[in-house]
């Protein structure tokens, strides 16, 4: 996997420590080629250097517009050496091997951020680099590429550490880096035009998606919205089947989403499941043995907040479900797949959503989330780590019991998908009571335990859903406050990060109230 590199082709608009690198890689007998701005730096520093024209055949030209771009580099770029085809083709047109290539671009961002007028701004649109270094990294079973003067160093170490060739693992990584690099400079080339031109439409694509639609608006009426579709396969709204309904709204894909990431928690293999959401914060999550059963157990969370919510599904729709969930108003209805049967009964609703995304998202997979902020965006990994993963700690004197233990982890899988301060009621597999988006964890938990009173009230039960349930928190209790006013409603058992300065007071607390408590080591912060 090692390749020795011969020649390298210099091509930088930033000429910081060219020269240093540029020397060291002379010294190892590596053949030197640049355009002419680095040409010039490498001979004013006394470097042997051939102009790139020697290589084309063509002066550059067009204010440098047109410098590289012709097979004599791009054939020495892309041409696969272990390839009887590809080798015959550069002796047949005497096209030279290219090694190493090492670009940075035109400093179009730069040419930006100052302020400068359009036309110059579009003359630092570089062409020949990105075409130069998309070759390369495509190229990188035998080609090297740098874009980023950082990497020099990296460069001569591993060459001093082969004997003057690169490894296959750095010429992938570096390949990784070109292709952000070349992403990142024609997203800022057409977010600047999207300025400049005073955008309409939303982009085709952007960041790394593809326009699905353009929406009547977003959250509000009065923003714009669009929905755009990644590479990534994983099975959910983006990716789904409509079978019926009105346009999905913005608020609709996102509170489906928050629907189908829920319900893909629990294996379809192991239980039924249904998560009711509504403003992407779910208002029941239950098991059963059937959809219908799990349906109906959710929808007694919280019946008043369901009005109007999204439903998951995590097994193929069936008639009976379908049936009682048409019952009352609902958005949409997202699952891997439908009966024939359940279909007609949902046809009967023509505005309701029904949505078959073909399979459940793997809760445990990697992935990227993003979000923006004033003059930037954040990404992370997507939350995958898994209650039944995780190695839970029983902290109280009073260890759980089976059915404890059990309404735990259920709690705790759908505490992931509540908003922070996340406080979860469950019993028997079904939420009974759920706090959720609070500032402070004691209000979420107050919340909760209220709910899981106005639950059994609308039940015509006589004592609140929460007696004999268990409780999860999304983080850590901060104080005993929050896990007093749990057990004063009548949960028996805690599930919780842990991790507190005060646990000790906590679980000195617990044990006092007679609560079995557990902590997970993970927590789930959805901000
Ligand atoms: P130099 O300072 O060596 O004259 O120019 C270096 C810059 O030219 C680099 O930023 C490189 O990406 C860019 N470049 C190389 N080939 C071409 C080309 O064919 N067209 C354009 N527009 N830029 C090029």
């Amino acid at each position: 996997d090692l390749r020795r590199v011969s020649r390298a082709l210099l091509s930088v608009s930033d000429k910081a420590g060219l020269v240093p690198f540029a020397k060291a890689l002379h010294e190892r007998g590596i053949d030197l080629v640049s355009t002419g701005g680095t040409k010039k730096a490498l001979a004013d520093a006394g470097l042997p250097v051939r102009d790139v024209a020697d290589l084309t055949g063509f002066p550059e030209m067009m204010d440098g517009r047109v410098k590289t771009l012709h097979p004599g580099v791009h054939g020495g770029l892309l041409a696969i050496r272990g390839n009887a085809e590809h080798v015959g083709a550069m002796e047949a047109h005497g096209i030279a091997p290219i090694d190493l290539l090492v670009v940075n671009l035109y400093p179009f961002e730069a040419t930006v951020a100052a302020g400068k007028p359009y036309d110059d701004c579009i003359e630092n649109i570089d062409i020949g680099g990105p075409a130069m270094i998309r070759a390369a990294a495509k190229n990188h079973g035998d080609v090297a590429v740098v874009v980023d003067v950082a990497d020099y160093e990296r460069i001569l170490g591993e060459l001093a550490a082969n004997d003057g060739a690169t490894s296959l693992s750095l010429r992938k990584a570096l390949a990784q880096k070109a292709y952000a690099r070349t992403a990142a400079y024609d997203a800022a080339i057409s977010s600047w035009f999207a300025d400049a031109i005073g955008e309409v439409a939303p982009p085709v694509r952007a960041l790394g998606g593809t326009l699905a639609e353009a929406m009547r608006y977003g959250e509000n009426p009065h923003q714009a919205g669009a929905f755009y579709r990644t590479a990534e396969s994983r099975p959910g709204v983006a990716t789904a089947r409509q079978l019926q309904g009105k346009q999905l709204s913005y608020n609709n894909v996102n509170d489906t989403d928050a629907a189908y990431e829920c319900v893909a928690e629990f294996d379809p293999s192991r239980t039924a499941a249904v998560a009711i959401i509504k403003h992407a914060n779910p208002c029941g999550v239950a098991e059963g043995s059937s959809l219908l059963e799990a349906y109906e157990r959710a929808l007694v969370c919280d019946p008043v907040s369901a009005f109007g919510g999204i439903v998951a599904l995590n097994r193929r729709l069936d008639a009976a479900a379908a049936r009682k969930i048409v019952e009352i108003f609902t958005e949409v209805i997202i699952a891997p797949e439908a009966d024939e049967e359940a279909i007609a009964i949902v046809a009967a609703k023509k505005n309701l959503r029904l949505l078959l995304a073909g399979s459940l998202p793997d809760p445990k997979a990697p992935g990227l989330t993003f979000r923006t902020v004033a003059g930037g965006f954040l990404t992370q990994g997507r939350d995958n780590a898994v209650v039944d993963a995780m190695d839970l700690k029983v902290v109280t004197k009073r260890a759980p019991s089976e059915r404890e233990l059990s309404d735990m982890r259920f709690a705790f899988r759908v505490a992931k998908h509540v908003k922070s301060n996340a406080i979860v009621y469950a019993k028997d597999g079904a939420t009974v009571g759920i706090g959720a988006g609070q500032m402070s964890r004691v209000d979420s938990s107050r919340i909760a335990a209220w709910k899981a009173a106005e639950a059994a009230k609308t039940a015509g039960l006589p004592e609140t859903l929460a007696k004999g349930a268990v409780v999860a928190s999304d983080a850590f209790f901060p104080f005993a406050d929050g896990l007093l006013a749990a057990a004063e409603a009548g949960a028996t058992a805690v599930i919780q990060p842990g991790g507190s300065m005060r646990d000790d007071e906590v679980i000195k607390a617990a044990d006092e109230a007679g609560l079995a408590m557990v902590f997970t080591g993970h927590r789930h912060f959805r901000h």
